[in-house]
């Protein structure tokens, strides 16, 4: 195992107030040494223990590696046309969901192989190095086995969401399709999965829909989480909360209540800003999360229907214009926010013992992540200790 060392870091994300000031644990003219996949130390540059190679990051600043903790990244096909028709009028609905799912189970592995590295690649040069995704393009027992497969060998985190939507075959026959995401589709992708998730919501699966897919999949040892309250009010954060689910993703729709709820459970808040940029819709108020305690995570989403970004920059930015979060809250939620969304204490932070995943950026502090939107500012990553070729 080799040793590095980054010295003259202008400032430094540690996530970690321990090591640093305020919630973010700043650190300034700073040093991070890695030893094999781990941090092994963090301080002042002038201190820094000498290391078997050493980069100097001139001033410029460091923070974690981003955590996106939901993406969509197991399809094939595209889907502009319906894009371009929604941005001149027409309105979102979960039935493109279809469109994806013909195109998917069309596809062979090897093209859906190169469809995640594509995209989990291009997420890399832009900072991120932890990544989950999910099946629910497949929709059949086999086409979600295998969409999970194919996931795993590319992605950190995988997630069966075999209740994307229900399946065109049972269209007529919602419970149907309920009993046989919880039979023979969980049987058939427990194995490679560590999560189970289901988009609740008005059009794809009601409150005792989600409830029996969740606890079906907890029976088998999977964690839940809950695409939850994006389109409209409904019972998906609840239902998360209650459940125990690390996340309730989207967020967009809350009554006081929900927003109660967050605030007093483990249940993370992933705010998917691309989703509502992405279909012109109105943006969860990440504010009113934050001021009454919830946690809060940001994540891109990306999928080709509604928020086809992989950029957590680009969700960063959003988040501070239209979200009503300060940058510092911002950047903490696309990192360490990503890693509690995923119950990960080894990414999301930089602290002795966290996995080395570093991203240098080329500007002077995190703030410009929203502060010049849309300017590709990673300059370095490293990922378990290793510099990427990016
Ligand atoms: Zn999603």
């Amino acid at each position: 195992m080799s040793s590095s060392v980054i010295t003259r870091i202008g400032s430094l994300v540690t996530n970690d107030p321990a090591l640093g000031e305020g919630p973010l644990g700043l650190l300034e003219d700073a040093a991070v040494v890695i030893d094999g996949e781990h941090v092994a130390w963090v301080g002042p540059s002038a201190a820094a223990p000498a290391a078997d190679e050493s980069y100097d990051a001139a001033g410029r600043a460091v923070i974690p590696g981003f955590v996106d903790s939901h993406s969509h990244l197991v399809f094939a096909g595209d889907r502009t046309r319906e894009f371009n028709a929604r941005m001149s009028g027409q309105a979102y609905t979960a039935g493109g969901i279809r469109t994806t799912v013909a195109a998917t189970r069309a596809a062979s592995d090897d093209e859906l192989h190169a469809n995640v590295a594509r995209y989990v690649a291009e997420a890399l040069r832009q900072g991120t190095t932890t990544i989950e995704t999910k099946s629910g393009y497949g929709l059949t027992p086999h086409d979600e086995a295998r969409a999970l497969r194919i996931a795993g060998d590319h992605a950190d985190e995988v997630t069966f969401l075999g209740a994307h939507i229900v399946a065109p075959e049972y269209a007529d026959d919602p419970a149907g399709y309920v009993d046989l995401v919880t039979g023979p589709m969980l049987d058939a992708c427990a194995p490679y999965a560590r999560w189970v998730d289901v988009f609740c919501e008005r059009g794809a699966f009601d409150g005792d829909q989600a409830r029996a897919i969740l606890t079906a999949g907890a029976a088998r040892g999977l964690v839940p989480r809950v695409h939850a309250n994006q389109l409209g009010h409904g019972p998906g954060v609840q239902l998360a909360v209650e459940l125990d689910a690390a996340s309730a993703d989207h967020c967009t729709h809350l009554t006081d209540a929900d927003v109660d709820a967050l605030a007093g459970g483990r249940t993370v808040a992933t705010l998917l800003p691309g989703a509502e940029f992405s279909t012109r819709a109105v943006y969860p108020d990440a504010r009113r999360l934050i001021d009454a305690g919830a946690t809060v995570a940001l994540s891109t989403d990306c999928n080709p229907g509604s928020s086809f970004t992989s950029s957590m920059p680009f969700c960063v930015a959003v988040a501070v214009r239209d979200m009503r979060m300060t940058p510092d809250e911002a950047v903490r939620a696309a990192t360490l926010g990503g890693a509690l969304a995923l119950r990960r204490d080894d990414v999301g932070r930089l602290a002795p013992g966290a996995r080395a995943d570093v991203v240098v950026l080329d500007a002077p502090s995190h703030v410009h992540l929203a502060y010049r939107p849309g300017v590709p500012l990673v300059s370095a990553v490293w990922r378990r200790g290793v510099r990427e070729s990016i």
